[in-house]
């Protein structure tokens, strides 16, 4: 390949908002059959929202103790957490030993309460078990797309908060764009199974692999390549940069975190998904100029 043609491909990127670590980045773009893509932050924006509050207790101390909690996690369902139990009860207690489970929650100590706020895995590894009205709350917002996210003291369940996140307005046209390309969309998330799947089809995706722990994300990766296919892999958390980092090409959002960003190729400049598909169709063309 002339250098000369893969720096004007390079140039042309970075007018479609595309920043490229080096030309023979494009190289590699070429042969990519399938594009394994983050759910939070990726396809949606990752502005969540805390949309409702289930529990027989005290709804306030709920709040109270989960935001205590959450406020201590940059996670964006822990921001939307913090920020809703703020704007309803006020002022957040103070944590001590607090720990941010990666992938799974957070735990630490509220006044008298041990707490925990996460997954219902990370509950199952305490031995805390839903009750049947929890566990149809949580199910009903899983129905619905959303994450149910368990609140625990004491060594009890005593609550499900419902956050919401919402789909970038270009993720299904970029989608389209890279059935177009020939490329099989696959959605990776450490998100519930029922959430993913309901984002999956807003957007047009049919294969899902959700409830995938961080560590475990560049396993996914490593699978599809021992199948045989050439893997991309768009991200933006700290979560995804292993996985960014073993796909043949990895893509960050611009708008995500530095390390995904490093771990990264390709970064897309405005967090708009559909730059994927004008990086492969520049990599395609530039590398055709010059065959
Ligand atoms: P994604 O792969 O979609 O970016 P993560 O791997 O960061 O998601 O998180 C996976 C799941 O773990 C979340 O959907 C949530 O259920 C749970 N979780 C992670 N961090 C937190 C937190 N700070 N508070 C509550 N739940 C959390
Ligand atoms: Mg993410």
């Amino acid at each position: 390949a002339t250098p000369t043609a893969l720096l004007v491909g390079t140039g042309r990127g970075a007018q479609l908002g595309i920043l490229i670590k080096g030309p023979e980045v494009l190289e590699s773009t070429r042969r990519v059959d399938t594009v394994v893509l983050d759910k939070t932050g990726t396809v949606t924006t990752g502005q969540m929202s805390l949309v409702s509050v289930h529990t027989d207790e005290d709804e306030e101390e709920v709040l109270r103790l989960a935001g205590a909690l959450e406020h201590a996690s940059e996670h964006p369902i822990a921001k939307a957490i913090a920020r809703g139990a703020a704007e309803r009860v006020g002022d957040l207690p103070a944590v001590e030993e607090f720990q941010n489970l990666e992938g799974l929650g957070v735990q630490g100590v509220v006044g008298e309460h041990a707490v925990l706020v996460g997954r219902e895995r990370l509950l199952a590894e305490w031995s805390v078990h839903l009750d049947s009205t929890l566990a149809e709350a949580k199910k009903a917002a899983e129905e619905q797309g959303r994450t149910a996210v368990i609140v625990a003291w004491d060594g009890k369940a005593r609550g499900v908060l419902v956050v919401a996140d919402t789909v970038k307005p270009t993720s299904k046209e970029a989608i389209q764009g890279l059935r177009t390309l020939g490329l099989r969309p696959v959605l990776l998330t450490g998100d519930n199974e029922a959430a993913a799947k309901a984002v999956a089809a807003e957007v047009g995706i049919d294969e899902v692999i959700a409830e995938v722990l961080p560590a475990d994300k560049v396993d996914v990766v490593k699978r599809l390549q021992d199948e045989g296919r050439v893997v991309a892999m768009v991200g933006d958390g700290v979560n995804d940069a292993a996985a960014l980092a073993q796909a043949d090409l990895g893509l960050a959002m611009g708008t995500g975190t530095d390390v995904a960003i490093e771990a990264s190729d390709l970064t897309l400049v405005r967090g708009d998904l559909r730059a994927a598909v004008d990086a492969i169709r520049l990599s395609r063309r530039t590398l055709a100029t010059i065959k």
